[in-house]
């Protein structure tokens, strides 16, 4: 008899699981308590797949062997509750897939900088002859694409999410850029938590496995004391590089690996700021470990051009420069975008909180900020950390008003940075929205 499986959303990577599940021979039913799109629902049509939306019939979801459940559904709903009570295993959708995944994969976490290094070596790996494939939260998802592809390698952007929901799944390359708090809400408000599910991207590994991690993270290093670690550990910081792994000298980037060294000025970088000089060195790091020739390696990091709401330099108008990075939705991220900037900066911030603390931004805010827009439904936290340290704060509610009032309070050679530092639902419907909108804002400005 065939096994029953169950998935529980019906985005991309719910869609996706059921068509390898269907090829795989089980029985499937897929359920989404939203609407499912018009695109996925004819995927779902073509390949015959039962599935319903609006709701979650739970007797149908109680009969199932095994559940691949969306990472956007928390641990906390009732249905899941439910599951775990009867000892349903549920697991998340890379861990299907990875058991039928006969590729070698490159996988990627952390706080901040998941796409933008993810990008960044598929970039590089294509570059380099590879037959690579892109997956995890960006592209099309790990499951249909081993339902459909035949790569050697896939690069993966894995968030802690998807972790959760990990337990055989081993990364040939695991990457763990840093671990900030963000997300608390789903892990109980226990750092810990996070830490642990952050930490699961090293799983299963041993010593024919990779481990790239930043050193400079006191958060991470303090962990991999406590943890007996089997994998070949290749770290990168901010300082010379001993050994292999890789490190900054002077103005240059350097990474060592088995008697191979490689070394390119921070300023030939493509993508610009300190954080991004990290997610070189990671991505870097990947490519002597496949012996990518030090010149492709050098050929990518030169051509990378980043990746849209990221730092993103959009236009100047008036001498003015606008700088789009909506998906700055944490307080690290932001740190790292006033960081990277030499200029006098007009700052949108606000939206929806995740529990900052923005007395982690005051020494640089109080150096680099002249005037603040603040831009969400609730102010009031932003106001009060910031109200003695920079001269101008004002309030708006919609981003035409705040690119305006921006454009205003900015002279001859400031910059206005969109840089939020908080999630956009209060008044966008995603990230990218409020993006596209800050864009078409400048635009008609
Ligand atoms: P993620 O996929 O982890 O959300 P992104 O690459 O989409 O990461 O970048 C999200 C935000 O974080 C952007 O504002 C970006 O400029 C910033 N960022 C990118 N890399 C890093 C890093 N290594 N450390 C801190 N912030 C970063």
């Amino acid at each position: 008899m065939s096994k029953k499986i169950v998935i529980m959303g019906a985005g991309e990577s719910g869609t996706g699981t059921a068509i390898l599940a269907r090829k795989k021979g089980f029985e499937v039913f897929l359920t989404d308590n939203g609407k499912i799109k018009d695109k996925y629902r004819k995927e779902l049509k073509k390949y015959d797949i039962p599935y319903e939306e609006g709701k979650h019939t739970e007797s149908k979801i109680l009969e199932a062997d095994l559940v691949v459940k969306s990472p956007g559904i928390p641990e906390t709903a009732p249905m899941i509750k439910k599951l775990r009570e009867l000892g349903i295993h549920i697991i998340s959708e890379i861990e299907f897939a990875g058991r039928y995944n006969k590729a070698k994969t490159i996988c990627i976490t952390g706080s901040n900088g998941k796409t933008t290094t993810t990008m960044l070596i598929y970039f590089m790996l294509q570059k380099a002859g590879y037959n690579v494939g892109l997956a995890g939260n960006v592209g099309r998802s790990f499951s249909l694409q081993v339902a459909e592809e035949n790569f050697d390698w896939y690069v993966i952007e894995l968030s802690s999410f998807q972790l959760d929901g990990m337990y055989d799944f081993k990364a040939d390359i695991a990457i763990l850029l840093n671990i900030t708090t963000d997300h608390l809400d789903r892990y109980e408000y226990k750092m810990q938590n996070y830490i642990d599910s952050k930490f699961k991207i090293i799983q299963n590994q041993t010593d024919k496995e990779y481990f790239i991690y930043d050193k400079d993270d006191p958060i991470i290093c303090k962990e991999i004391k406590k943890r007996k670690i089997n994998s070949v550990c290749l770290p990168f910081a901010w300082e010379d590089p001993i050994g292999n792994g890789a490190g900054t000298e002077g103005e240059n980037i350097t990474i060592n690996w088995n008697k191979n060294t490689f070394t390119m000025s921070i300023f030939d970088i493509a993508i610009q700021g300190k954080h991004n000089c990290y997610n070189s060195m990671a991505a870097g790091l990947s490519g002597m470990v496949l012996k990518i020739r030090n010149e492709k390696i050098r050929e990518s990091l030169t051509d990378f051009r980043g990746v849209e709401h990221r730092l993103e330099r959009f236009i100047k108008v008036h001498g003015i420069e606008f700088i789009n990075d909506s998906k700055a939705t944490n307080i690290n991220a932001t740190w790292y975008a006033l960081e990277s900037i030499h200029h006098p900066i007009v700052w949108i911030v606000g939206g929806k909180d995740k529990g900052n603390d923005y007395s982690e931004l005051k020494d640089l805010v109080s150096e680099k900020v002249k005037a603040i827009v603040c831009l969400g439904l609730d102010n009031r936290k932003i106001i009060k950390a910031y109200k003695n340290v920079v001269p101008e704060i004002v309030e708006t509610k919609s981003m035409k008003d705040a690119v305006r009032s921006a454009y205003y309070l900015a002279k001859d050679n400031d910059i206005v940075l969109l840089s939020p530092s908080c999630a956009s639902f209060d008044l966008f419907e995603n990230y990218e929205d409020r993006g596209r909108q800050f864009k078409e804002a400048v635009r008609e400005l």
